[in-house]
C-alpha cells in the first residue's frame, strides 16, 4: 500500500492529471467529502488529506510515503527525512514582501530602519532579512496576512502572491520578490528504501507529465 499526502484546493486539483497519467483516480472529492482518507481505483494507493503545511511532516515520519508540497511548506519544514525528486511545476506563486501603497518601504530598508513584518512564513522571512541585513520584528500570523498592515499590526507582510488580486483589494503593493514557489513531489526516505519498486515507476510517470 502506498499512501500519498495531499492538501485540499489547488494542490489536490493540480495533482489529478499526474495521478490520471498513472491510471489513478480518487474515489472521492475532498471538497465535498469529509473523509480524510480517500481511496482510489487502485486498491494499493490511498490519499490522506492534510493541511498544506503538514504534508512534509506526514511524509517525514512515514505516515505517508509520498506527498505534494509547495516550496513554501518545504522551506518552513526544513526538508529533513525527505527526498524531493521532482518539481511538478504546479500551484505556482511567489513569496513576496507587500506593504501599503503609501509606506516608503525602500527608503526604510536603505536607511536600515527596523521593520515590523507580519507573516505565516517565519523561516522564509527570518532568512531573507538576515540575508539582506535588515533588522525586523517578526509577528507570526496564521491567516489573513493582508489585514495586518491595514490594521496597524505591522509595516509589511511576507506572503504568497499569484495574481496580486488580494493585495490590490486591500490596497497593498508588492515591493520585493523573495522567491518563486511551485509544488514538489516529496518521498519519505524510509518509503524510498522499503517501497522503491512501487514508487520509482510513479515518479517516472509524474516526470513525463510535468509541463515546463
Ligand atoms: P489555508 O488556506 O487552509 O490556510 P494554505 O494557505 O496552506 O492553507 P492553500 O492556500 O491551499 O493552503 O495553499 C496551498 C499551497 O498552494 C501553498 O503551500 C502554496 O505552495 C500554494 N499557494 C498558496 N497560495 C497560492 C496562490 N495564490 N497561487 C498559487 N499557489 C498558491
Ligand atoms: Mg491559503
Amino acid at each position: 500500500m502506498i499512501t500519498l499526502a495531499l492538501s485540499k484546493g489547488r494542490i489536490f486539483t493540480e495533482t489529478l492529471p499526474f495521478l490520471a497519467a498513472a491510471g489513478i483516480y480518487p474515489l472521492e472529492d475532498p471538497e465535498t467529502s469529509r473523509k480524510l482518507i480517500i481511496g482510489t481505483n487502485n486498491p494499493d494507493l490511498r490519499i490522506v488529506v492534510v493541511r498544506a503545511s503538514d504534508v512534509p511532516t506526514y511524509v517525514q515520519y512515514g505516515a505517508a510515503d509520498m506527498g505534494v508540497a509547495g516550496k513554501d511548506s518545504l522551506y518552513e519544514h526544513g526538508g529533513s527525512g525527505l527526498y524531493i525528486p521532482l518539481d511538478l511545476n504546479i500551484a505556482k506563486c511567489r513569496m513576496c514582501v507587500a506593504c501599503p501603497r503609501d509606506f516608503d518601504y525602500r527608503s526604510k530598508v536603505r536607511r536600515g530602519a527596523r521593520l515590523r513584518i507580519a507573516t505565516k512564513y517565519m523561516k522564509y522571512s527570518r532568512d531573507y532579512y538576515a540575508r539582506i541585513g535588515v533588522h525586523v520584528d517578526l509577528i507570526k500570523l496564521y491567516g489573513s496576512m493582508e489585514l495586518a498592515p491595514i490594521a496597524g499590526l505591522s509595516d509589511a507582510i511576507v506572503d504568497l502572491v499569484s495574481t496580486g488580486a488580494t493585495l490590490k483589494a486591500n490596497d497593498l503593493v508588492e515591493v520585493e520578490t523573495i522567491d518563486h514557489v511551485s509544488s514538489r513531489l516529496i518521498v519519505g526516505q524510509t518509503a524510498m528504501k522499503l517501497k522503491r519498486q512501487e514508487i520509482l515507476p510513479l515518479i517516472e510517470i509524474f516526470e513525463k507529465t510535468v509541463k515546463k
